[in-house]
């Protein structure tokens, strides 16, 4: 039996009211296997991740991560939906990076960094305190602790945000369009940051458009459009010979 993946959807259904915004999708992650999702804005992408994550219920299909089905237990083929408490501790087994980086403003590098671990995981503060600094040289900020999030430049800040997230040792993390509020020339940073969690096996769901991104480190790329998946495949068979015209003209335009 090949191994099970980690995150697996099938036929997946989202609604918000009346609008259907995820109509049926299907796709798998195997573990320390990174997909790349690009798409035209309202085609789903956020809200798929938002259901990775146990923010959002879905309304048909299943989803699962590490074999476990999002926001639900199943026992004698019947499913129980999870308490607040228990989606709490799921969600915590799941890092997200968010386009807008998300840090706490009135809380020093260290302080957003430790937050989680201490609150949610019952970890010491000097225990926190350290993975933290070991983290922060992992994301090239190494001695930057007492910094507050304003004084540092984007890039910095959403390292710091990866930092944060890894604090809490994710089997899976889920980035939603890390680098799209960054000026350019602080993409690149990010990126390598990202480029050496994927080398060190990090199994991660990244929504992006930063296609040599996705060409270089996605082991998959999925191309979303009005909730369905149209393409998916390897980055090199997805972005050199699309099968479809919409991902044809999607690409014309990110390339
Ligand atoms: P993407 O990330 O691909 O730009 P989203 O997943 O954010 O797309 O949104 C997909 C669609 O769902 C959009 O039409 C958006 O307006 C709608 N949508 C997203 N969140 C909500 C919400 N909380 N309530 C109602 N509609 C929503
Ligand atoms: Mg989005």
């Amino acid at each position: 039996m090949a191994a099970e993946p980690l995150v697996l959807a099938e036929g997946v259904r989202k609604s918000y009211g009346l609008s259907e915004v995820l109509r049926g999708i299907d796709l798998e992650v195997g573990r320390g296997e990174v997909m790349c999702v690009i798409g035209p804005s309202g085609s789903g992408k956020t809200t798929l991740l938002r259901c990775i994550n146990h923010l959002e219920k879905i309304q048909a299909g299943r989803l699962s991560v590490d074999g476990e089905l999002v926001g639900y237990a199943e026992r004698d083929g019947k499913l129980y939906e999870l308490r607040e408490r228990e989606v709490a501790r799921k969600r915590a087994e799941i890092g997200m990076v968010f386009q807008h980086f998300n840090l706490f403003p009135h809380m020093t590098v260290l302080g957003n960094i430790v937050e989680a671990p201490i609150r949610v995981k019952g970890v010491s503060k000097d225990v926190a305190a350290e993975k933290a600094r070991q983290l922060l040289a992992q994301v090239g900020l190494a001695g930057r602790e007492n910094a507050y999030p304003r004084q540092l430049s984007g890039g910095q800040q959403q390292r710091v945000a990866i930092a944060r997230a890894l604090a809490m040792e994710p089997k899976l993390m889920l980035f939603d369009e890390p680098t799209s509020a960054l000026d350019p020339e602080l993409v690149g940073e990010v990126l390598a940051v990202m480029r050496d969690l994927a080398q060190s096996g990090m199994t991660m769901f990244v929504v992006t458009h930063e296609m040599g991104f996705a060409r270089e480190v996605g082991d998959q790329l999925v191309f979303m459009d009005e909730g369905v998946v149209v393409e998916s495949g390897t980055p090199r068979d997805v972005i050199d010979n699309p099968q479809h015209e919409r991902t044809r003209s999607f690409l014309s335009k990110v390339l």
